[in-house]
């Protein structure tokens, strides 16, 4: 059934009850907002085959759009509050809409995010969110913060999401409880939102793990000025990932896997009990990993000793 695309878009991405802040929302030509003080924006687009593989299920597609972009929400202490959707597809299939919209607001309900606006076009498929937040003037979470002698932290467990892609990839789903597990890490990540807000008053510099902790964390260490040390044997890695690789895999999943979308964060060293109360008091688990230090780049080291580690990071071009 062909249906124009203001009929896709009102069918499937139009919601009642949209919150007093939205003035005009979706189905004209622009949304309208009512916003006092700053905003944060960001966008990020998920390309078929370059982003997430091919098959992957519409429910999944619908909600790691909206996932990706709240955690870069996260990373700036920023309350995610709209956003705006720009969906290409090869042709318009309903199921696969109806998952697609069914992922997006699953999340979108949990964390108040109001979708204002939509673009329907016909191509390869992608999907391209850009997500508005509120942020305090006061609080906001940059990535160039950090000064050397800051503690380097985690949040939750790292590698997951990149050893069950390649479980998934491998066509091993449903393979006993420990692949699901590892597999639903990439499949649902959960953004930091919370603990992002959490850290923003408290953390002296972070970034969302998307692309991997080396290179993450590099970008931080960048924009800082600075270079970090970090520990392997202080890696959080979960018990499924060592349950199922060797230390030497999980270890190369936690450094250079990418999709996380964990915070990793740095705080002066004064802070560690007030970082700890705060994270415990959000449910958010975080582990100190390193340093930061004079220089440039990510040193990582066993046992005290500097090892090269084995992949740096999903690169993007
Ligand atoms: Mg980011």
């Amino acid at each position: 059934v062909a249906q124009d695309e203001f009929g896709i878009i009102e069918r499937y991405f139009a919601r009642p009850g949209a919150s007093r802040d939205v003035l005009v929302g979706i189905g004209d030509d622009a949304a309208v907002l009512d916003v006092a003080g700053p905003i944060a924006v960001a966008v990020d687009t998920l390309v078929e085959n370059v982003h997430f593989p091919s098959g992957l299920p519409a429910e999944a597609v619908g909600y790691r759009v909206l996932a990706v972009n709240l955690s870069d929400m996260a990373a700036m202490g920023a309350e995610p509050r709209w956003c705006t959707l720009a969906l290409t597809l090869p042709q318009p299939d309903e199921t696969w809409l109806e998952g697609f919209a069914a992922g997006l607001f699953s999340l979108a309900e949990r964390h108040n995010v109001a979708l204002v606006g939509g673009d329907l076009t016909r191509g390869p498929l992608t999907a391209s969110l850009q997500i508005i937040g509120t942020i305090d003037r006061e609080a906001i979470l940059r990535r160039g913060g950090g000064h050397v002698g800051d503690d380097v932290y985690v949040t939750g467990t790292l590698g997951d999401s990149a050893a069950g892609l390649a479980l998934l990839e491998e066509g091993m789903v449903g393979e006993g409880s420990t692949h699901v597990a590892l597999q639903e890490r990439f499949l649902w990540p959960e953004p930091r939102v919370t603990a992002g807000r959490a850290l923003a008053r408290l953390a002296s510099a972070a970034i969302d793990v998307s692309d991997g902790l080396i290179a993450d964390l590099g970008h931080l260490c960048a924009a800082s000025g600075c270079g970090a040390a970090i520990d392997t044997e202080r890696l959080p890695l979960s018990a499924e990932l060592l349950s199922l690789f060797p230390p030497n895999v999980a270890e190369a999943y936690a450094l250079g896997g990418g999709d996380d979308y964990e915070l990793c964060f740095t705080a002066a060293p004064a802070q560690a009990q007030t970082v700890e109360a705060v994270l415990a008091g959000v449910g958010c688990p975080a582990r100190k990993i390193g340093r930061l230090v004079a220089g440039t780049g990510v040193q990582v080291r066993r046992d005290g000793e500097p090892v090269v580690p084995v992949s740096t990071g999903y690169r993007h071009f």
